[in-house]
């Protein structure tokens, strides 16, 4: 039987949180994820917002996990080699009664101890975003509202605790739990039973389902989708902030701001569903997108769209962002109601997951040997002429360029697939270098992709997933 000390289930940005920071301490600790990659699975679909935590409601731990996060991202983007700028938000009201709702708003801001929020007049308004509705009568600017990559801030996080001793294990579906006398002794698994004394549920979507296995279900998840387009890099209206509607009683509404990479996102809807499967975008949720954001932004072009996705948001009922440990079961700590900000608090929540594991009675020394530092891949279109024709030199595959449409070399594929918790499948390329994330979303470099990692992997392409076990890309040869 696999031993280890701490079992996390689920690799998502908060489970590979909570992993990186227990890799600090002289403890073993296991990932249990039942999907093919880390990444998550409302990781990998949101807004990528790094939030202040202005609107956060005040007092709740919510708002103290977000408010404390922030600041984190400086540093630790920096020593993840994670992309994330500060752009800021504008909260611009368009309408007398949206104005009159402003004080309020900032009263809230400072009630989350997030000072740095200004009252900007229309034209100031304007001036920051000149594709911005001219009818705007002022609103808020919130400059450390940022933006990063989902996808490689959720890799960094794992690589990093991989190198630190984590173990990953991954296409493994956590089945059961076991305990005796009042004590966590295990998991089941797909793949096995492992002996531990603690396991941290990070299990989003399906953190009800893993407390039913210990009778500590005292709520449900309920998927709350939310629907985006993404937009061409050279889309005619752009925006260089996050532009953020007012909020109602009932939503916080639909955005639009850049991603990372330079396309613009917009939406998301909010739309509670029974399935926790159904990942579909439907034309009335998209052209509630193009309504209400029009609304902000009046000539957003939606027909550049170059993609349209959406994710489910683990929506906790009763509400509220919990942490539960139990003195009638030691051992088990319970993350539930990740809801709308867990990309953000993971930073933090990695420390706060730690910190109860000390506070209850975990044996965690700190280890004096952490790699506290990871590099990303090599981006070769970010590069110079100059370095790009030294890299070329060193290495021909530089001057392979697979994907055309985010100029993505075939030594950037190789080093996604080879390193470790390398990329498995083509999702996992995308999501490590872009090639397929362009305008023609894969159309020309999915072939290639399929053929290099047949190769690299030593199958045949036919074996080869878009994800997840079985999602095959082909089925054989037609000539
Ligand atoms: C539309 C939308 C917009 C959002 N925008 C933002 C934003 O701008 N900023 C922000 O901070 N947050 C945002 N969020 C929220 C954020 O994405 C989530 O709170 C966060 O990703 C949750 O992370 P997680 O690790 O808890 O869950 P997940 O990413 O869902 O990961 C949970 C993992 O557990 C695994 N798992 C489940 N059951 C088992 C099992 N039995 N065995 C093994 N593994 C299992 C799953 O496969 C999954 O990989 C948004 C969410 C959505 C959907």
């Amino acid at each position: 039987m696999i031993k280890t000390d701490v079992v996390v289930i689920g690799a998502g940005a908060v489970g590979c949180a909570v992993a990186r920071e227990l890799s600090k301490y002289e403890i073993d600790v296991i990932v249990v994820e039942k999907s093919a990659d880390v990444g998550g699975d409302a990781s990998k679909s949101n807004s990528a917002i790094i939030h202040t935590g202005y609107d956060a409601a005040p007092g709740t731990l919510e708002s103290r996990l977000v408010v404390a996060a922030n600041p984190m991202y400086d540093q630790l983007a920096e020593e993840l080699d994670v992309p994330f700028k500060r752009i800021g938000a504008i909260l611009p009201a368009m309408t007398q009664e949206q104005f009159d709702k402003l004080p309020a708003i900032k009263e809230k801001a400072f009630m989350n101890h997030v000072y740095d929020v200004e009252y900007m007049s229309g034209a100031q308004m304007l001036e920051m975003e000149p594709n911005l509705n001219p009818e705007c009568k002022g609103g808020l600017y919130i400059p450390r509202e940022s933006i990063i990559d989902p996808f490689i801030l959720v890799q960094a996080y794992a690589e990093n605790a991989h190198a630190n001793g984590v173990s990953f294990m991954l296409n493994t579906k956590v089945t059961g739990i076991a305990a005796e006398n009042g004590q966590i002794t295990g998991v089941q698994t797909t793949g096995g039973d492992i002996q531990a004394s603690w396991v941290i549920n990070c299990a989003g979507l399906y953190c009800d389902e893993i407390a039913q296995m210990v009778g500590k279900a005292e709520y449900e998840v309920v998927a709350r989708k939310g629907q985006f387009f993404i937009l061409d890099k050279n889309t005619s209206c752009q925006v260089e902030h996050i532009v953020l509607p007012i909020p109602t009683k009932i939503t916080k509404g639909k955005l639009m701001c850049p991603t990372i990479h330079g396309n613009m996102l917009v939406g998301p809807t909010a739309e509670d569903q029974p399935s926790k499967t159904d990942k579909s975008t439907t034309a009335e949720g998209l052209a509630s997108i193009t309504k209400d954001v029009m609304n902000l932004i009046p000539k957003v072009n939606v027909r550049d769209t170059i993609t349209q996705y959406s994710g489910l948001r683990p929506n906790r009922v009763p509400e509220g962002l919990h942490v539960d440990v139990w003195d009638d079961l030691k051992g088990y700590v319970n993350l539930s109601g990740v809801r709308s900000t867990g990309l953000t608090l993971s930073a933090a929540m990695g420390k706060y997951v730690a910190q109860q594991l000390l506070e209850h009675g975990a044996k965690m020394v700190l280890k004096d040997n952490f790699i506290s530092r990871r590099k990303g891949i090599v981006k070769f279109s970010e590069l110079t002429v100059e370095q790009q024709d030294v890299l070329v030199k060193e290495n021909p595959l530089y001057g392979n360029i697979i994907c055309r449409c985010e100029t993505i070399t075939e030594a950037e594929i190789l080093a996604a697939i080879h390193r470790p918790l390398g990329a498995k499948n083509m999702d996992a390329v995308k999501r490590r270098v872009r090639a397929g994330m362009g305008r023609c979303q894969g159309g020309f470099c999915g072939p290639k992709v399929l053929e290099i990692l047949a190769r690299e992997l030593g199958c045949r392409p036919e074996d080869i997933d878009k994800n997840n076990a079985g999602s095959y890309m082909v089925t054989g040869a037609t000539r």
